[in-house]
């Protein structure tokens, strides 16, 4: 499948992105340097399913389950500072106000993300999100799509207010594994402060 584009549908968009994810997941998580064949046939897989309708992103359980573990760093630089909690889709924006969308950030991440995106947040301080923060980020960037009855509309026709994340982060290219800028979790090396 070719990248999508501003012509594609979020269907298809979310197909890509979420693929990329999963690709992403298994080569972070089996510490591999450079994307093997076994991951772009696990991406090219997602896809296919993601579009036939056979496969789906899983619930938040499992991500519930990470943010326990890591209850005592910030999701956002992993830093083991005062934290507080931070609406991961910002509430000014219609994030929703429940469990799925509340994450441990420290005061800093706090105080600068505010009701920014978290992606494209992140890309303002040349930093990317780690893997699971973003798999929960995209999750509920779905399920606010699917709730608006939006995925068979095409990028482009899509008015930027009507979703509560900035849809230009679907079109954002992905670190490589080369640059090794992919975690699982932040790392507070990263953070550059
Ligand atoms: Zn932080």
């Amino acid at each position: 499948m070719k990248k999508p584009d501003d012509q594609s549908t979020l269907r298809e968009h979310f197909a890509h992105v979420y693929g990329t994810l999963a690709m992403a997941h298994a080569a972070v998580r089996d510490g591999s340097t450079r994307y093997r064949r076994i991951h772009f046939i696990i991406r090219a897989r997602f896809i296919k399913g993601y579009l036939s309708g056979a496969m789906k992103m899983r619930p938040l359980y499992e991500d519930e389950r990470t943010k326990i573990a890591h209850a005592a760093t910030c999701c956002y630089c992993g830093r083991k500072a005062k934290l507080s909690l931070d609406h991961l889709i910002p509430r000014l924006r219609g994030g929703p106000d429940a469990a799925d969308n509340i994450v441990y950030a420290c005061r800093s991440c706090n105080s600068s993300k505010q009701d920014k995106d978290m992606l494209l947040w992140h890309m303002s301080k040349d930093r990317f999100p780690a893997v699971l923060v973003l798999r929960r980020y995209l999750k509920l960037a779905g399920r606010s799509v699917e709730d608006a009855n939006l995925m068979d509309t095409r990028w482009i026709d899509v008015p930027d207010d009507r979703l509560p994340f900035d849809k230009s982060a679907l079109l954002i290219e992905w670190p490589t594994l080369e640059s090794q800028r992919l975690r699982l979790w932040p790392d507070p090396t990263d953070a550059g402060t």
